[in-house]
């Protein structure tokens, strides 16, 4: 098969520690020693997030839904109201979410591409909110929402804050302290850069608190289960070991080498790197608040989805399209996983030359 670059939100390109990972018998893991790679990914998860010393991280087999759903159904009940910020396709399945479960939500409908802001939330203000939930970085459109803002406003009214960070993690500054986060929910395809197939929630102290107090309805998804288990580094069910293990391995090379404040630095650099080469084409950011993880743009001559195609069969590259409405006139270049500035040379390059066949 052709050799590919992946500009994709995900899943993205891993690097070489991982992949090797990858190729191995998948090991008994009913052990101590699979025990302590689990301990450690808790361990390090909550030091990338700066969760306290209290908190607790859950591994969930299946992908960032499912933890979006488990998130929901451990942490929310009949009594709650809940807000939610439905800026795209992810914020919508928090809405679906909360519409299948029963409970009782509002939405805040946000135009593509726009942020929220205080106007819109003081809207809200003093309805007998209970819980936010929020998608940090609403990947289909590239929207970074100001967690600054949305803190102040869950800690004003006193919201239970949930929040999505599957894209956001290891892209943007996720601190779950500053910000007074009860549940961030990520996933092992964004910029952790391995294989798709775990998700994975941090629970603040409240947060437990609502799982204790909640009956959850779904054997597979229950938290309280996975917290038990998870106690000596073990899980209800059979998890996909071999990601675990590489997201152990991945974690461990971000604490070698600086750190989550230079992984996001790193991704910033790519991003800010391929926005300043691209001026000269017929495109238009989506958003002026946009996130590291992700440039969307908009196909000034409406030819997004030509643009996919033909980088996809003439360049063996992939960037990501968009679905509906935006098919035509939205694509999006992802920053995370194992990319350089050579490959986004490569991509600009592939750009430069459909421009001058007439075909951007
Ligand atoms: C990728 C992503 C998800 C999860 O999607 P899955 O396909 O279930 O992994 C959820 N929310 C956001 C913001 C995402 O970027």
């Amino acid at each position: 098969m052709k050799k590919m670059i992946n500009f994709t939100v995900g899943p993205v390109q891993s690097n070489d520690l991982v992949n090797d990972i990858g190729s191995e018998q998948v090991p008994y893991f009913r052990t101590q020693e699979f025990s302590n790679v689990m301990l450690e990914n808790e361990r390090l998860i909550k030091k990338f997030v700066n969760a306290d010393e209290e908190s607790r991280v859950v591994f969930i087999t299946g992908s960032g839904t499912a933890s979006m759903e488990a998130s929901v159904i451990n942490t929310l009940g009949e009594k709650d109201r809940v807000l939610i910020v439905n800026g795209g396709s992810f914020g919508e399945r928090f809405v679906q979410l909360c519409k299948i479960h029963k409970i009782s939500y509002d939405e805040i409908k946000l135009d593509i591409g726009k942020p929220l802001t205080k106007e819109i939330l003081d809207v809200y203000d003093g309805n007998n909110y209970t819980a936010f939930l929020v998608n940090m970085h609403e990947t289909s459109t590239g929207v970074l929402y100001d967690l600054d803002l949305i803190s102040n406003y869950c800690k004003k009214n006193n919201l239970f804050l949930i929040v999505d960070a599957i894209s956001s993690f290891l892209a943007d500054e996720v601190d779950m302290q500053k910000y007074g986060i009860d549940v961030i929910i990520t996933g092992s395809q964004k910029a952790l850069a391995c294989p798709p197939g775990i998700s994975l929630i941090v629970l603040s102290k409240m947060a437990l608190k609502r799982i204790e107090q909640t009956d959850s309805l779904c054997m597979y998804l229950d938290l309280k289960s996975a917290l038990k288990n998870g106690e000596r580094g073990q899980t209800p069910f059979t998890p996909a070991v071999l990601i675990l293990k590489q997201i152990n391995a991945r974690l461990n090379q971000i604490e070698k080498n600086g750190g989550v404040k230079q992984e996001i630095e790193k991704t910033k650099k790519l991003a800010e790197y391929f926005r300043n080469s691209i001026k000269d084409l017929p495109f238009k950011m989506v958003t002026e608040s946009p996130s590291n993880a992700v440039t969307s743009l908009y196909s000034l001559n409406n030819k997004a989805n030509d643009i996919f195609l033909n980088l996809k069969d003439n360049y063996n590259i992939w960037i990501c399209p968009n679905g509906g409405e935006l098919k035509d006139k939205v694509f999006r270049v992802g920053h995370i996983g194992n990319l350089s500035i050579s490959d986004y040379n490569v991509l600009i390059d592939a750009l430069k030359e459909l421009k001058n066949k007439g075909m951007l």
